[in-house]
């Protein structure tokens, strides 16, 4: 019986290749993944200048980020820190020179924990199942609760029409209007894509992004083998940023 029943199934040429790209190309399960990333400060130090401001500058690119003339506008989703404001719990004066004076670049933390998610009142900003602190902008109204939530301040408000400060609008991504804030995503759509976030892939090896859950993935592995510290632990935010120094 089992025999006459698989020779009646017959495919066409376009199920066959849809069956085949399943298979290639298995789907995320968002309930499975936790995603995080870690940068290697000396690693991302060691670049030259151009390169390291390319980290920084891909972001904005690809996601329409503007740019204002006046700083007070300012709207970011990744940038360089110093050490010492950084970190302020692990700074301390006896640190060797090298690592006070590493430039830090710094995004949302896509907290596991995070803050900013519990006082929006129009549940505008939530943690998904794979970890990623993400937005509706249009549920926004601009209260700016989740700013003055996140200990890190990793978001950004529009105090003005974004669009006419983008240097060049990406057609294929969204733009953000007045009154709403915005911060870095962990680029979901490019990880629905099976692509890794912009910053990383421009980094030349210095971040690493991947799935925190699972213990064969490159990033849990250099969690493992190396020392790695976080922005402000004790607040209990855990961050799923992690920096090798
Ligand atoms: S870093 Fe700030 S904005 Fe990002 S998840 Fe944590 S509290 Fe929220
Ligand atoms: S992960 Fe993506 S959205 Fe976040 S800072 Fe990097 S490039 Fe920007």
């Amino acid at each position: 019986m089992a025999g006459s029943a698989l020779t009646t199934i017959t495919l066409t040429a376009s199920q066959v290749e849809k069956v085949l790209a399943a298979f290639a190309s298995p789907a995320i399960d968002q309930k499975k993944v936790k995603w995080g990333m870690v940068i290697d400060l000396k690693k991302f130090n060691e670049l030259p200048e151009e390169k390291r401001r390319r980290v920084y500058e891909v972001c904005k690119e690809i996601h329409n980020i503007p740019v204002f003339p006046n700083p007070k506008d300012r709207v970011e989703w990744i940038w360089p820190a110093d050490f010492e404001h950084t970190f302020p719990t692990q700074f301390s004066q006896f640190l060797p020179e090298e690592v006070e004076q590493l430039e830090v670049p710094v995004l949302c933390n896509h907290c596991e924990n995070p803050p900013c998610t519990k006082v929006c009142p129009t549940g505008a900003t939530w943690k998904r199942d794979d970890g990623i602190v993400t937005m509706d902008y249009h549920r926004c109204i601009g209260c700016r609760y989740c700013m003055a939530a996140c200990p890190y301040g990793m978001r950004s408000f529009n105090w003005r029409d974004p669009r006419p400060f983008i240097k060049k609008i990406n057609t294929s991504y969204h733009t953000r209007t007045k009154g709403v804030v915005e911060k870095c995503t962990f680029c979901v759509e490019r990880l629905e894509k099976g692509l890794q976030p912009a910053c990383v892939e421009a980094s030349e090896g210095s971040f690493i992004f991947g799935d925190l859950n699972s213990l064969e993935s490159e990033i849990t592995k250099i969690l493992k083998e190396h020392y790695s510290i976080r922005r402000k632990p004790d607040l209990g935010t855990e961050p799923k940023l992690y920096y090798l120094i």
